[in-house]
């Protein structure tokens, strides 16, 4: 661990397990908060840095996917929420959640598991902060924006790539089309390559970011990978609400956007955000082709 940082700790773990070391870190570290003292423990406690972020990172992936998409599963379930449904006809049975489920379980253990492990290594080269105390709530802030924005375009662009040159949508986008409704725990359904390749947005963005400035911690990339998660998820629920976010912030993309994507395999190709295909006239769906339609029939008026 960083040893300029102002926290003390005992130079081997106590023995009596995780709280004894919780007590005895607490009796040095009045000034730190409950959840640093815990994380500074947790790292105490294991003895190993690589280990502890190797295990903290896989489990908290699979507890935020595999939570996340529960509520999706128990809704499609729950004819009231049919009516929300973006493709109401087409409700994901029981055998295709199994599979997928199982599909993505076996890709998190065969190919993010041994990622996930090359994680510390990989955040300590680039400077990662990993000690107490905590950074600022706003710092964490804005940092996760600017994630937000990079992941964005760096989605847009490979995703309409593996969209537009039919080997790569062939031998790798392909997968994750296997279902056109898409439903939440579809979000990492895909090859693993496409897996890394997306997955670079997510995991380059903040290194990109810390390559930098210098000034990161890797609780803020959690929390940026917890809401990449969310994310992700909600974009594959098939659900839209009245109460969804896009309708509040008009250029967040959601279900809506990335559901038409599933279901016409054209256009709508960024993660988050709207406006890299409002930009670049590559939305897709009904409204979208009607607008275009317009544009065209405008600009051949004009030339007449
Ligand atoms: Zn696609
Ligand atoms: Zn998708």
């Amino acid at each position: 661990m960083n040893a300029t940082v102002a926290y003390q700790a005992p130079l081997l773990p106590t023995d009596g397990g995780y709280w004894a070391n919780f007590d005895e870190v607490s009796k040095y570290n009045v000034s730190l908060n409950y959840f640093e003292r815990m994380w500074l423990a947790y790292y105490i406690w294991i003895n190993n840095d690589i280990l502890a972020t190797g295990i903290m990172s896989f489990v908290m992936h699979e507890v935020v996917y595999f939570g996340r998409s529960l509520p999706w599963i128990i809704i499609d379930f729950i004819p009231y929420f049919n009516k929300y449904k973006i493709q109401n006809h087409k409700i994901p049975t029981v055998k295709e959640q199994w599979s997928c489920a199982l599909y993505v379980l076996l890709s998190h253990f065969t190919v993010e598991l041994p990622q996930i492990w090359l994680f510390h290594p990989m955040a300590q080269f680039f400077g990662l902060e990993t000690g107490v105390p905590f950074p600022s709530l706003l710092k964490m802030a804005y940092q996760i924006a600017i994630f937000f924005v990079l992941e964005d375009s760096w989605h847009y662009w490979t995703h309409r790539a593996m969209h537009v040159f039919p080997y790569l949508y062939k031998n790798i986008h392909k997968i994750h089309h296997y279902y056109s409704a898409p439903f939440g725990m579809a979000a990492e359904y895909a090859s693993p390559i496409e897996v890394m390749i997306l997955g670079l947005g997510t995991v380059g963005s903040p290194i990109l970011y810390c390559a930098i400035t210098k000034d990161l911690h890797i609780l803020t990339m959690y929390v940026w990978i917890i809401f990449r998660l969310f994310q992700a998820i909600d974009a594959h629920s098939g659900y839209e609400f009245p109460w969804s976010l896009h309708h509040f912030l008009p250029f967040w993309a959601g279900a809506e956007h990335h559901d038409v994507h599933h279901e016409r395999f054209i256009g709508n190709y960024a993660s988050s955000f709207r406006w890299w295909d409002y930009v670049l006239d590559t939305e897709a769906g009904p409204e979208a082709a009607k607008k275009r339609r317009e544009r065209k029939l405008a600009k051949a008026k004009k030339a007449a």
